[in-house]
């Protein structure tokens, strides 16, 4: 089915919600020190449709740090701004089947191709982010990161703080890939600013209607503002599909079928392309840094709703 009545949403989240609220499995991301003190048991999930209405429930007006899942918008921005073509050549398109901080994905690579969904290529996509400065590269970010969620987005400045005092190993990961020449700005600065993407602050709420308006090719369906061309859209989410969960996109992809992203905040979105952006927040995670229930609430929506891209009929 192409569309889904108020009560098929409402229906479907409560289903999942419920479902999951007692789920107490995995942890809080503690390697950036203030994200072990977010409240574990935090759970919300939105739905944006195409149409630009709203499902929400649970906890889903609780602001949380976007961290990874600002890779694919920052992936978006230089897509639009590089085309197609310059993608896999600057950074990489391809799985890297690694942790999302893996230092041995580049190494083990002749030519050290990454892919945005993973640190290595997102520090390198965020280096060829429009601007000749820091501060006109930020405002590039931060600008068009508002206008995905038609609202103004800020920084959690506490979380920003906390991982730039800590995030040596992606400074380390910026100067290698510097070293290899895949790096297309200062790695320190670029660092600096991909740390401070990862730190902007939005709900589920926010990243429901961001994930919607990549489901809805590029036009924010709540403004109807046209943030990125229609033509990047299958780009952007086949890259999604390869590393968008790391090392377990394989397993998302399987029980899915959706390109996702997720972030070590807690929160999880999905592009059913055509449809509908949906988001998920709970900040315990399993091995691999995705969100347990986050995860799970996806899987539950978007199997009772039938929205798998791989179904036949
Ligand atoms: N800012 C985090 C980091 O670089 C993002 C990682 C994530 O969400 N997986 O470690």
């Amino acid at each position: 089915k192409a569309t889904f009545s108020a009560d098929e949403y409402n229906e479907a989240l409560q289903e999942a919600h419920e479902k999951l609220l007692q789920n107490k499995d995995g942890a809080n991301a503690d390697y950036i020190p203030v994200l072990a003190e977010v409240p574990s048991d935090l759970f919300g999930i939105s739905i944006c449709t195409v149409d630009g209405e709203i499902y929400d429930i649970g906890d889903s007006e609780h602001r949380f740090s976007i961290q990874s899942i600002s890779k694919v918008f920052t992936l978006a921005m230089v897509m639009q701004r590089l085309g197609i073509n310059a993608i896999p050549d600057t950074i990489g398109v391809n799985a890297t089947g690694r942790p999302f901080n893996s230092i041995v994905a580049i190494e083990t690579q002749p030519d050290r191709p990454s892919n945005s969904c993973v640190n290595a290529g997102a520090i390198a996509t965020t280096s060829l982010v429009e601007g000749n400065t820091y501060d006109e590269k930020w405002n590039n970010i931060i600008s068009t990161f508002s206008k995905f969620a038609g609202r103004d987005l800020d920084v959690d400045q506490e979380v920003y703080e906390s991982e730039a005092a800590t995030n040596n190993r992606n400074r380390a990961i910026a100067h290698l890939l510097e070293a290899y020449g895949r790096m297309y700005y200062d790695p320190v600065e670029a660092t600096d600013i991909y740390t401070k993407q990862c730190a902007i602050s939005v709900n589920s709420h926010d990243l429901a209607v961001m994930s919607a308006t990549l489901a809805n090719g590029g036009v924010n369906p709540q403004t109807n503002e046209k943030i990125i061309d229609e033509k990047y859209l299958p780009h952007i989410m086949a890259v999604m599909c390869t590393a968008g969960l790391y090392d377990d996109s394989g397993l998302w992809l399987y029980y899915v079928g959706l390109p996702g992203k997720s972030g070590v905040g807690g929160g999880v979105i999905a592009v059913a392309p055509g449809r509908f952006g949906i988001a998920a927040f709970s900040p315990r995670l399993d091995v691999a840094g995705n969100s347990v229930r986050g995860v799970r609430a996806i899987i539950e929506v978007s199997r009772k709703l039938g929205v798998n891209l791989f179904t036949v009929k």
